[in-house]
Order: structure tokens, then C-alpha cells, then sequence
């Protein structure tokens, strides 16, 4: 706390890690003594700058912009950007952080980062987002690269501002490298990269579910948010065979008693990614659907629960209100939506719960088979990404069994099986490099 003041997220997330670490620590004698937790909560490196523009009414806006590089132990430092006006260096520590263990989990050679700036990209044309992402390149390009830094999407970035950050960054380096992933298909994207973090999700809840002998068929889904995450979530549990009743954004939620088809989903994708409309508009055109202004759909009744939307978006009250309706599965889509006392309440009644560390890893798993298909100079299938991926998701839910499972074997505590997981390769090469 004195060394992170006021860094409240950042501590959350810190003290979740450290809740499981430090008994595996002590309890092991090739990591004690070792410092290895005082080490891997200090970033390497954090980089802050200024990001000048000009908006559509010639004005000069100013913007800070971030990149921290948290952990390279296990390969190049690997993350999204975040555009968001609540962007500081809380929030993009801890989710540098979470990063860390995520990419370890994936099993693919990934260090931990993640950048953005406190831009809020809503409502500006598209000439403003573009000045502003070249803007934030010329002075990010310093610090990246294929083999250094790989960023990606997150909130607020999607492929619009990776294609302009990707363009400003060819132009100040002439060479066209795999220095960002969630690239478009005509310029070195992958195949379910857009899809990735979503259909990930739910494969991992699948996981969940078939210890219990069930599945996503017939389950009524809550998820939150509208944007990348939860379309495809909504997109891949439907397909499943599962009733996705609710969406919703910053200014509120929509409930579909009759359920979000992939007809409605389309009419959602045209509306948040082409028009940039907002979610309240479904109610206007559905007449299934009712919006709730300002509420949040955590009292929806429902069997599964995806928050797909931000961080701390689950309050104990939230989780409360899940489990009197009896929600049997909570996985995470977001990062760190569920505060600690929401996690607590879901492991007290022995919901199955899975902490985004572990359940959205799809995503940047993708991002990782992006950089190996463009060291190739060479594209895959969409089948063969998918089935990769879907491997990978099934991968991560059998670490997180082998570390978090209790003796009876009767309940899995995925926060536990997560850390440790991520932890052990991270340290395993921390040790092996030396102190640096
Ligand atoms: P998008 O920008 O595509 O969508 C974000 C959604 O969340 C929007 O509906 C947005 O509503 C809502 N939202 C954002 N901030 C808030 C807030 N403060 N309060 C309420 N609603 C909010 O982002 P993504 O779907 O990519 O990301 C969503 C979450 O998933 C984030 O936590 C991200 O870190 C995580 N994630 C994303 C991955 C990816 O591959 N994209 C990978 C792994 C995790 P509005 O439009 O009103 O702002």
C-alpha cells in the first residue's frame, strides 16, 4: 500500500493474487526466500506520455497516454489498450498484472502488459479517432515492437483504432511487423480473433458445467456490457443452445423476455459497431425487450451469469442477489468485474465461479496464435484457429483443476487454481533468469 498510494484496483487485484500465492510460497521451498512476489507486483518498466490532438473544431486537446510493461520473463510483453475516460495507472497496473498470469496460463510464450490513454472515444467522428491513435503511436512506437511489446484491443479499442495504430506505426518504422494483434483480415489478422475472448469464454464454461453433467443448452444467461466480449459470448452460448435474456452498456440494461437471438445479436453488432448507437435503442425496436436506465441485470433471474462489461461492475450486493436466484455458473469475461467480497459470497455458496484471469484468456491466446501466424507469413484456417483455441480454453480449465480442486474433489476453486497455475511459469523463469 505505501509503495502503490492510492492505487486502489491495482491493490485489489494484487491481494487476490497473493491470497493463493503466498501459502503456495511458503509451502515450497524452491520459491521462498526468494522474493518472488515483491518482484512480480513491481512493473518493469511504465511508460506515461503526452498525447496532443486536434479535434473536428480545430481546438488542441491534450490526452495521457500509457503503456506499462509489467513482466517479460516468459516472452514479449503481450496486452491490450484501453481508450476510456476512467483510464489511469491503477487500473492499466492491475490489469498489467492480471495479464501476467493470464498469458502464462495459455501456455504460449507471453510476458504481461497493457496501455491506453483516458480518451473517451464515444462520440468523436472517425478523422478524430484516427489524429488522436497516430498521435498516441508517435510516441508509443518507441517502446514496441514484434519482439519487445506486442499491445492489442481492450475497452475502447477495436479494429478501427488497431488498423489506424498499426498504420502510424509502419509509417514511423517502414516495416510492416506482427507489432499488434487484433489486426483486420486484409492486413495480417487473424481468423476468431474478434471472436476469441467470447467463444473462449463460453468453451470455459462448458468445461465448468460438464463436471457437473450439464451444459450451456437450455440455460438462461445473463450477460453485461454490448461490446466486443459479450457479443460473441451472447454469439456462442446461443449457438449452444442457450437463452441470452439481457445486454447492457454505461447507461443501463435490456432484458429480452424472449431472448436474444442470432437475428436480434445482428441488429446489436450493426448498432454498437457500425452506428455506435446506444443499447437502450433495442427496447425502442424490440418490443420483447424493456431497458432499465442506470440499473445493472445482476437481478435478473438466470442459471448462468457472464459479466462481459468492466471491472468492479459485480458489488457484493450484485452477488447476493445471484445467488438468491439460484445462478449456477459465474464466469468472468471482464477483467476483475466481481469485487472481493462478491468472489467470496459466489465461493461461500459453492457457485462454480472462474475469475477472468482464466476465463477470458481466449482472447489473447488468439493474439498469440495472431503473432505466431505472422512470424509464418502465413495465414490458418478459421477451423484450425477455433480448434486451437478451444483446445487452449480446455488447457487452462485442467490447470485450474490441477491447482484448485479440493481433496474431496467436489469443488474447484478456479481463483486458487488460476494464480498458482500462472504463477508457477512465471516464477520457474524468474528463478532461471537471475535477479534482473
Ligand atoms: P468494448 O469497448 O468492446 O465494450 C465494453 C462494454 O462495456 C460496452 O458495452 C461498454 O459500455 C461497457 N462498459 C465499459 N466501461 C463501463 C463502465 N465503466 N460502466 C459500465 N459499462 C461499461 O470492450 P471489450 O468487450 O473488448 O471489453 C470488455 C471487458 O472484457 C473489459 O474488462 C476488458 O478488459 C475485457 N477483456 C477484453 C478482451 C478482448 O479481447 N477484447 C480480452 C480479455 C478481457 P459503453 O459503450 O456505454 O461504454
Amino acid at each position: 500500500t505505501a509503495n502503490n498510494p492510492g492505487e486502489t484496483e491495482f491493490l485489489q487485484a494484487v491481494t487476490e493474487v497473493a491470497e493463493s500465492i503466498i501459502p503456495f510460497i511458503r509451502a515450497n521451498d524452491k520459491y521462498r526466500d526468494k522474493q518472488l512476489l515483491d518482484r512480480i507486483v513491481e512493473p518493469e518498466r511504465v511508460i506515461i506520455f503526452r498525447v496532443p490532438w486536434v479535434d473536428d473544431n480545430n481546438i488542441i486537446q491534450v490526452n495521457r497516454g500509457y503503456r506499462v510493461q509489467m513482466n517479460s520473463a516468459i516472452g514479449p510483453y503481450k496486452g491490450g489498450l484501453r481508450f476510456h475516460p476512467t483510464v489511469n495507472l491503477s487500473i492499466l497496473k492491475f490489469l498489467a498484472f492480471e495479464q501476467t498470469f493470464k498469458n502464462s496460463l495459455t501456455t504460449l510464450p507471453m510476458g504481461g502488459g497493457k496501455g491506453g490513454a483516458n480518451f473517451d472515444p464515444k462520440g468523436k467522428s472517425d478523422g478524430e479517432v484516427m489524429r488522436f491513435c497516430q498521435s498516441f503511436m508517435s510516441e508509443l512506437f518507441r517502446y514496441i515492437g514484434e519482439d519487445t511489446d506486442v499491445p492489442a484491443g481492450d475497452i475502447g479499442v477495436g479494429e478501427r483504432e488497431v488498423g489506424y495504430l498499426f498504420g502510424m506505426y509502419k509509417k514511423l518504422t517502414n516495416k510492416f511487423t506482427g507489432v499488434l494483434t487484433g489486426k483486420g483480415m486484409s492486413y495480417g489478422g487473424s481468423f476468431i480473433r474478434p471472436e476469441a475472448t467470447g467463444y473462449g469464454l463460453i468453451y470455459f464454461v462448458e468445461n465448468m458445467l460438464a463436471a457437473k453433467y450439464e451444459s450451456v443448452s437450455g440455460k438462461t444467461i445473463v450477460i453485461s456490457g454490448s461490446g466486443n466480449v459479450s457479443q460473441y459470448a451472447a454469439q456462442k452460448a446461443t449457438a449452444l443452445g442457450g437463452k441470452v435474456v439481457t445486454l447492457s452498456d454505461s447507461e443501463g440494461f435490456i432484458y429480452d423476455k424472449d431472448g436474444i437471438d442470432e437475428e436480434k445479436l445482428n441488429w446489436v453488432m450493426q448498432l454498437k459497431n457500425v452506428r455506435r448507437g446506444r443499447i437502450s435503442e433495442y427496447a425502442d425496436h424490440f418490443k420483447s425487450a424493456k431497458f432499465y436506465k442506470d440499473k445493472k441485470p445482476w437481478s435478473v433471474e438466470c442459471d448462468i451469469a457472464l459479466p462481459c462489461a468492466t471491472q468492479n461492475e459485480i458489488l457484493v450486493g450484485d452477488a447476493q442477489a445471484l445467488v438468491k436466484s439460484k445462478v449456477m455458473c459465474v464466469a468472468e469475461g471482464a477483467n476483475m468485474p466481481s469485487t472481493l467480497e462478491a468472489i467470496n459470497t459466489f465461493q461461500k455458496h459453492k457457485i462454480l465461479y472462474a475469475p477472468g484471469k482464466a476465463s477470458n484468456a481466449g482472447g489473447v491466446a488468439t493474439s498469440g496464435l495472431e503473432m505466431s501466424q505472422n512470424s509464418l507469413r502465413y495465414k490458418w484456417t478459421h477451423e484450425k484457429v477455433d480448434r486451437k483455441l478451444h483446445e487452449i480454453m480446455n488447457n487452462v480449465h485442467a490447470e485450474c483443476i490441477l491447482y484448485g480442486a479440493n481433496e474431496s474433489k467436489d469443488y474447484v476453486d478456479y481463483v486458487k487454481g488460476a494464480n498458482i497455475a500462472g504463477f508457477v511459469k512465471v516464477a520457474d523463469a524468474m528463478l532461471a533468469q537471475g535477479v534482473v
